[in-house]
């Protein structure tokens, strides 16, 4: 079974010793299955090297090749700049993370301090409330200093 592969990107060789870049067929020669390559000059699909031969003899190819390497030169820019934004991103992000951990312990100290306060809030209410009792039953028998203590 075939699979229906998505279509490359073709790009033109560069050739260093003239500065410029030049079309060249991707396909190995006499080659009968190929992959399907569109040219970004206007969206054109080929899979063979004789329609590859034609489409780059076409008006717009040939702008579109002429204007290859400034194009492109934009087109790395852009892409460096991206990557750059990326970094910083990644590293603001990784800032963030660790200000999130610090701020996520410094809540959890904070709930335990809580915790234990109101486990103290709670003991010293109990034992206001037996101090209470005991007072009251002081009371029936002597009208004691202790008589405040509920406030
Ligand atoms: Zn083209």
């Amino acid at each position: 079974m075939e699979l229906a592969t998505k279509p490359e990107k073709y790009t033109p060789k560069y050739n260093p010793s003239k500065d410029i870049f030049e079309d060249e067929s991707p396909f190995p020669p006499y080659s009968k299955k190929n992959q399907t390559y569109t040219c970004p000059c206007n969206g054109y699909q080929f899979c063979k090297t004789n329609l590859f031969n034609s489409h780059i003899k076409s008006n717009t190819h040939k702008n579109w090749l002429e204007n290859y390497k400034e194009n492109n030169k934009e087109l790395n820019d852009a892409k460096s700049n991206a990557n750059i934004l990326l970094a910083e991103n990644t590293i603001l992000k990784r800032k963030l993370n660790n200000i999130d951990n610090k701020y996520r312990i410094e809540l959890e100290k904070k709930d335990k301090i809580i915790s234990k306060l109101e486990k103290e809030a709670n003991k010293y209410t109990n034992l206001k409330r037996c101090m209470k009792i005991f007072m009251d039953d002081i009371d029936d028998d002597d009208d004691a200093n202790f008589s405040d203590v509920s406030s």
